[in-house]
């Protein structure tokens, strides 16, 4: 499958096809590798590969890395995972963005604990096909949490993220994935700082991108399978 490096580039190149079939700008989608489950010898390879966005979904594990990693002081960190409310210190104290915002709760939590000399990012997750098993607000709550989140001082709301229920039939996930993207305009038409919708996985990349997708989370794809 070749080395973290080979593989880091395949997927630089696959976002920048997609862009280009889509008229969209090869630097408009932004890679944010996935980390989850693999060791710091891989986020190390993947780092001195040139990459510096790292995404991670457990808040012991992610701290952990981040810790570890100190030194490598310019990675941007991404929380991207499911968040409860006792957790939220540890990574409002650590990373520098949040993926996986659904209720006001959390993201109060994190405005509180959060130092005031730097900005948590935060996108809001929706549950764009209702699914039971997944988290997220629903694309109806998306504009009354985006009203608060976006008074919260310590933290700057940047966008939406999305995880959609995989489809045999590619125009239904194209029809959820429309929808993110129509919903996300609507937002940067009333915050100027909105410019992150977070979609699109290893598997979905290509239509994530031709749907709009600004930054894509890509794990299994660079660093291989999980256990
Ligand atoms: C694990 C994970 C990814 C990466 O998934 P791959 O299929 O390995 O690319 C992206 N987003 C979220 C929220 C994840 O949990």
């Amino acid at each position: 499958m070749g080395t973290i490096a080979e593989r880091l580039k395949i997927a630089l190149k696959t976002i920048e096809q997609s862009a280009c079939e889509a008229n969209r700008p090869a630097n408009s989608v932004k890679l944010l590798a996935v980390t989850k489950t693999k060791p710091v010898s891989d986020i190390v390879q993947a780092y001195e590969a040139g990459h510096r966005l790292f995404g991670e979904n457990y808040v012991q594990e992610g701290v952990d890395k981040i810790q570890q990693l100190k030194a490598l002081n310019d990675i941007e960190w991404h929380f991207i995972g499911p968040l409860q409310s006792n957790k939220t210190r540890p990574v409002a104290e650590n990373f520098d963005w949040v993926h996986s915002i659904d209720r006001l709760k959390i993201a109060q939590r994190l405005n509180d604990q959060r130092s005031a000399h730097k900005r948590l990012n935060i996108c809001i997750q929706v549950n764009i096909d209702n699914e039971a098993s997944k988290a997220g607000a629903s694309l109806s709550e998306v504009e009354s949490l985006a009203a608060h989140i976006s008074k919260l001082p310590n933290l700057t709301l940047r966008g939406l993220m999305t995880i959609p229920k995989v489809q045999e039939d590619l125009n239904l996930q194209r029809q959820s994935l429309l929808a993110m993207s129509k919903c996300f305009a609507q937002l940067q038409t009333k915050y100027p700082q909105i410019d992150t919708l977070s979609m699109g996985m290893s598997s979905d990349m290509p239509l994530a991108i031709e749907c709009g997708s600004t930054m894509v989370r890509v794990g299994s794809a660079i660093f291989g399978a999980r256990q």
